[in-house]
């Protein structure tokens, strides 16, 4: 018995600990409010007293959602650097074993050796490894799972409202968790994590370049506008990428160029987990390519910052940017004329597809477009925009809503054949377009604009409408 105390007092060195956890809060970017609620979680350590004598439930765990890559596991690490705690962590992949009672071992062994060292984090990443509702495997893969599941919550349980042991969890499945995991006192704090928008991916992409040598003029707004869909993991990668770049290069600091290019190639490696055939490509390229083809020849249109067929979050098919001239935008200052521009733009698709393929077929790639064209030259006339009525007044009377249709119709046509003009006049242009979106999937504003100084045949055509 002499032998076990003194390895009770003689720690064993931790399994699950890793050392040198030094995040911060500002290592993470883009959350927004995500990092107030995390604020909170951190207090919980620094100021548990001040919560227990006001008698403030300290959550059991917190369960962070979100796909992969968004900054999860960055997240929980943040927590432990601000309070300085330890961090302790866990695949729970591992937890799953083939041989019965190996998982929930494990789990006894890493919430003893946080409770040995707190105050600590626990962090278990794909809790759904493990969490997934019971009953649902079926077997003796099964019965392990749920021996495991069944000593996590023992654990979780242990520690309820002590707050010296916090436990996060990450997962991308919340619906599929066993509800018991989520039962108060267990997971009873959800934090959703998203993946980041436009501002969400400049703030990312400018935490990473914080510590590499880049040049002053880099345009971050140009990369984030490019990398529509993507998460922090990528986002990252494509910093480390462009670096590599430089080096390569004998330079000695990283510009835009390597940004964008760095992104391509980031961009890529997702498309190569798409499957689509090289007739969808196709039309797919057809389609943004005349909207780009089209859109270049307007003024207020013509500051196209990259076309791209890679299927992005929310746009399954493609996508063109094009950055209108911000202040006439927001302030609602768009001329008719650049309204009008922006109706042929929309309409460029259907007008590409009539061209190419006969306009045999309704295709979804163009019916978008196409009704927001319809609706937007209906927003003209209302306006009183169009040029057969100026006036307001006229038409805010019931039975004048058939001729509003009228006209808005009369107004999608002459725009439609603008738009075929314009493509038929551009062929040459269209098909570089379309080869190279084929084969590179995206272009940048660069790219883009030397191949219309090499095939494209701008004029002016000022609508009669
Ligand atoms: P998850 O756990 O959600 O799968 P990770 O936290 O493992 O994602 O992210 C992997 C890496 O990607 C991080 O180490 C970090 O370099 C980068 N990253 C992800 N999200 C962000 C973010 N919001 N801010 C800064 N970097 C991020």
């Amino acid at each position: 018995s002499g032998a076990r105390v003194r390895r009770a007092h003689n720690k064993r060195l931790p399994q699950y600990l890793e050392r040198g956890v030094d995040v911060k809060f500002s290592d993470v970017a883009g959350l927004g409010k995500i990092r107030l609620e995390l604020e909170e979680i951190v207090k919980f350590f620094t100021h548990g007293e001040m919560y227990r004598r006001r008698g403030v439930k300290i959550p059991g765990g917190i369960l962070l959602c979100g796909p992969p890559g968004v900054g999860k596991t960055l997240l929980a690490k943040a927590v432990a650097g601000e309070a300085g705690v330890n961090f302790f962590s866990i695949s729970a992949s591992q937890f799953v074993e083939i041989y019965v009672g190996v998982g929930a071992s494990r789990v006894r062994a890493l919430y003893q050796e946080a409770k040995e060292n707190a105050p600590s984090v626990v962090f278990i990443d794909e809790l759904d490894a493990v969490g997934r509702e019971r009953g649902l495997i079926k077997g003796s893969g099964g019965q392990e799972r749920d021996a495991t599941l069944n000593q996590l919550l023992v654990c979780l349980d242990g520690f309820e409202g002590r707050g010296e042991v916090i436990t996060i969890a990450s997962t991308n499945r919340p619906d599929i968790l066993d509800p018991a995991l989520v039962r108060p006192g267990r997971f009873d704090r959800k934090i959703y994590i998203p993946k980041p928008g436009l501002i969400g991916r400049i703030e990312i992409l400018k935490v990473h370049a914080r510590k590499k040598p880049m040049a002053q003029d880099v345009d971050y707004m140009a990369v984030a506008s490019m990398t529509d869909g993507m998460v922090g993991a990528e986002l990252a990668n494509i910093v480390e990428v462009a670096a590599i770049n430089m080096i390569r290069d004998g330079r000695t600091e990283i510009t835009t160029d390597d940004l964008l290019q760095a992104a391509q190639i980031e961009e890529r490696g997702m498309l190569d987990r798409k499957e689509r055939s090289p007739e969808t490509w196709k039309q797919v390229a057809i389609n943004e390519a005349a909207m780009a083809v089209v859109a270049v020849n307007f003024p207020d249109l013509k500051n196209i910052e990259f076309v791209t067929i890679a299927p992005r979050a929310g746009r399954e098919l493609g996508y063109v940017r094009m950055k209108m001239d911000p202040i006439k935008f927001n302030e609602g200052m768009l001329t008719r004329q650049s309204l009008l521009d922006h109706i042929t733009v929309q309409l460029a698709p259907r007008a590409a597809d009539e061209i190419w393929y006969g306009g045999g077929q309704l295709s979804t790639i163009w019916a978008e477009t196409a009704d927001n064209a319809r609706s937007e030259a209906r927003t003209l006339v209302l306006g009183g925009l169009s040029e057969k009525h100026h006036g307001l007044s006229d038409f805010w009377v019931a039975d004048r809503i058939n001729e509003i249709d009228l006209e808005a119709l009369r107004i999608v046509n002459l725009c439609y054949e603008r738009a075929k003009e314009i493509l038929q006049q551009n062929r040459k242009l269209m098909d570089a377009v379309v080869n190279e979106l084929v084969e590179k999937k995206s272009l940048t504003k660069q790219e883009f604009l030397r191949l219309v100084e090499l095939h494209g045949s701008l004029q002016p055509m000022p609508a009669s409408i």
